[in-house]
């Protein structure tokens, strides 16, 4: 027999990816433009973009740009930063 609870756990779960996905379609209407260390300034257009933009600030770590030496929150196997890669990039 299932314990009672573990039903409404589920149900609870379900609402709220229902208001999560509600947030995010309230956060795209207003066309946010983010800014982190990795990849500079974000487009979101998509609620893949945000999910994407979540999943590298979660995996970002604070870290010391190899090039400019500024204190960062960059992917862990990225060693320069954003900024940095841009420049290169573009032959600066
Ligand atoms: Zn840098």
């Amino acid at each position: 027999m299932k314990p009672r609870g573990m039903q409404g756990t589920g149900l609870q779960k379900k609402d709220q990816e229902k208001k999560w996905a509600e947030v995010k379609k309230q956060v795209l209407s207003q066309k946010p433009m983010a800014y982190d260390d990795n990849f500079g300034w974000w487009n979101i257009e998509s609620i893949e973009d945000l999910d994407f933009y979540h999943d590298v600030q979660r995996q970002s770590v604070e870290k010391r740009c190899r090039r400019c030496d500024r204190l960062v929150r960059i992917l862990p196997h990225y060693d320069i930063c954003g900024t940095c890669a841009d420049h290169i990039e573009k032959g600066y």
